[in-house]
Protein backbone atom coordinates (compact mmCIF):
# COMPACT_ATOMS: atom_id res chain seq x y z
CA UNK A 1 0.00 0.00 0.00
CA UNK A 2 1.71 3.59 -0.64
CA UNK A 3 -0.82 5.73 0.48
CA UNK A 4 0.05 8.78 1.93
CA UNK A 5 -1.53 7.67 5.24
CA UNK A 6 0.03 4.41 5.12
CA UNK A 7 1.07 4.94 8.70
CA UNK A 8 -2.35 5.28 9.61
CA UNK A 9 -4.37 2.41 10.32
CA UNK A 10 -7.90 2.42 9.04
CA UNK A 11 -9.16 1.86 12.73
CA UNK A 12 -7.34 4.84 13.58
CA UNK A 13 -8.07 7.00 10.97
CA UNK A 14 -11.66 6.48 12.10
CA UNK A 15 -10.82 7.22 15.47
CA UNK A 16 -9.67 10.43 14.42
CA UNK A 17 -12.09 11.61 12.64
CA UNK A 18 -15.33 9.94 14.56
CA UNK A 19 -14.20 10.51 18.22
CA UNK A 20 -14.05 14.11 17.81
CA UNK A 21 -17.88 14.83 17.37
CA UNK A 22 -20.76 15.16 19.42
CA UNK A 23 -23.24 12.13 19.77
CA UNK A 24 -20.77 9.62 19.67
CA UNK A 25 -21.98 5.77 19.19
CA UNK A 26 -20.79 4.72 22.34
CA UNK A 27 -22.17 8.29 24.17
CA UNK A 28 -25.67 7.52 22.47
CA UNK A 29 -25.51 3.77 24.18
CA UNK A 30 -24.75 5.12 27.24
CA UNK A 31 -27.77 7.71 26.73
CA UNK A 32 -29.88 5.19 25.57
CA UNK A 33 -29.44 2.91 28.73
CA UNK A 34 -29.95 5.90 31.15
CA UNK A 35 -33.02 6.69 29.41
CA UNK A 36 -34.01 3.07 29.68
CA UNK A 37 -33.26 3.27 33.09
CA UNK A 38 -35.74 5.89 33.57
CA UNK A 39 -33.06 8.21 34.21
CA UNK A 40 -33.65 11.93 32.54
CA UNK A 41 -30.65 13.87 31.84
CA UNK A 42 -28.90 16.98 30.25
CA UNK A 43 -26.64 16.87 27.18
CA UNK A 44 -23.59 18.91 26.50
CA UNK A 45 -23.91 21.59 29.37
CA UNK A 46 -21.51 24.10 28.50
CA UNK A 47 -21.80 25.73 31.51
CA UNK A 48 -20.04 23.20 33.35
CA UNK A 49 -16.08 22.45 33.23
CA UNK A 50 -15.26 20.25 30.26
CA UNK A 51 -18.65 20.17 29.10
CA UNK A 52 -19.51 17.22 30.57
CA UNK A 53 -21.58 14.68 27.80
CA UNK A 54 -24.29 13.87 29.89
CA UNK A 55 -25.42 15.86 33.37
CA UNK A 56 -27.62 14.93 35.97
CA UNK A 57 -28.49 18.66 37.74
CA UNK A 58 -30.16 17.89 40.43
CA UNK A 59 -28.46 15.00 41.55
CA UNK A 60 -24.65 17.03 40.89
CA UNK A 61 -23.26 13.87 38.52
CA UNK A 62 -21.18 14.82 34.91
CA UNK A 63 -20.46 11.78 32.76
CA UNK A 64 -17.83 12.19 30.01
CA UNK A 65 -17.89 9.32 27.56
CA UNK A 66 -14.25 9.52 26.20
CA UNK A 67 -12.63 8.66 22.72
CA UNK A 68 -9.33 6.44 23.51
CA UNK A 69 -7.60 8.37 20.75
CA UNK A 70 -8.30 12.20 21.54
CA UNK A 71 -8.47 11.64 25.08
CA UNK A 72 -5.09 10.14 25.60
CA UNK A 73 -6.27 6.40 26.88
CA UNK A 74 -2.75 5.08 27.33
CA UNK A 75 -3.45 2.40 29.36
CA UNK A 76 -5.72 1.30 26.45
CA UNK A 77 -4.56 -1.67 24.23
CA UNK A 78 -6.27 0.03 20.85
CA UNK A 79 -4.64 3.25 22.26
CA UNK A 80 -0.96 4.16 20.57
CA UNK A 81 1.09 7.31 19.05
CA UNK A 82 0.58 7.86 15.16
CA UNK A 83 3.95 6.83 13.86
CA UNK A 84 4.05 10.56 11.53
CA UNK A 85 4.24 13.54 13.44
CA UNK A 86 4.28 11.70 16.81
CA UNK A 87 5.76 14.84 18.85
CA UNK A 88 3.09 16.92 17.81
CA UNK A 89 0.87 14.17 18.40
CA UNK A 90 2.36 13.41 22.07
CA UNK A 91 2.01 16.99 23.04
CA UNK A 92 -1.79 17.90 21.58
CA UNK A 93 -3.23 14.72 23.40
CA UNK A 94 -0.81 14.77 26.76
CA UNK A 95 -2.51 18.24 26.72
CA UNK A 96 -6.40 16.97 26.27
CA UNK A 97 -5.23 14.37 29.13
CA UNK A 98 -4.20 17.25 31.23
CA UNK A 99 -7.11 19.31 30.53
CA UNK A 100 -9.45 16.52 31.57
CA UNK A 101 -8.20 15.42 34.70
CA UNK A 102 -8.47 19.32 35.37
CA UNK A 103 -12.31 19.56 34.50
CA UNK A 104 -12.73 16.68 36.63
CA UNK A 105 -10.61 18.03 39.79
CA UNK A 106 -12.78 21.13 39.04
CA UNK A 107 -16.44 19.52 39.06
CA UNK A 108 -15.50 17.17 41.83
CA UNK A 109 -14.29 20.85 43.82
CA UNK A 110 -17.58 21.82 43.05
CA UNK A 111 -19.51 19.45 44.40
CA UNK A 112 -20.22 16.97 41.39
CA UNK A 113 -19.88 13.01 41.43
CA UNK A 114 -17.92 12.58 38.16
CA UNK A 115 -18.17 9.16 35.78
CA UNK A 116 -15.69 8.58 32.57
CA UNK A 117 -16.75 6.08 30.30
CA UNK A 118 -14.06 4.70 27.90
CA UNK A 119 -15.36 4.15 24.40
CA UNK A 120 -13.35 0.80 24.09
CA UNK A 121 -14.88 -0.52 27.75
CA UNK A 122 -17.59 -3.16 27.75
CA UNK A 123 -20.82 -1.75 28.55
CA UNK A 124 -21.44 -3.83 31.28
CA UNK A 125 -18.32 -2.43 33.17
CA UNK A 126 -19.41 1.09 32.94
CA UNK A 127 -23.15 -0.46 33.37
CA UNK A 128 -22.00 -1.75 36.80
CA UNK A 129 -20.32 1.64 37.49
CA UNK A 130 -22.99 3.71 36.79
CA UNK A 131 -25.56 2.00 38.45
CA UNK A 132 -23.68 2.69 41.53
CA UNK A 133 -22.77 6.22 40.82
CA UNK A 134 -27.09 6.37 39.89
CA UNK A 135 -28.18 4.74 42.93
CA UNK A 136 -26.32 6.53 45.58
CA UNK A 137 -27.78 9.33 45.64
CA UNK A 138 -28.03 11.16 49.25
CA UNK A 139 -30.87 14.01 48.71
CA UNK A 140 -32.91 13.37 45.49
CA UNK A 141 -35.61 11.06 45.45
CA UNK A 142 -36.43 9.18 42.71
CA UNK A 143 -39.11 11.26 41.63
CA UNK A 144 -37.25 14.44 41.42
CA UNK A 145 -35.35 13.16 38.13
CA UNK A 146 -37.73 10.55 36.90
CA UNK A 147 -40.09 12.50 35.00
CA UNK A 148 -43.13 10.48 34.02
ZN1 LIG B 1 -9.53 2.82 25.56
Amino acid sequence: MKSPFRNVTPVRRRMMSAIRSKNTKPEKLVRRTLFAWGLRYRVHLSSLPGKPDIVFTKRRIAIFVHGCFWHAHTDCERWNLPKTRSGYWREKLENNARRDRAHLALLRSMGWRTVVIWECEKPSTWMKRLRRVCSTEPKATPSTFRKK
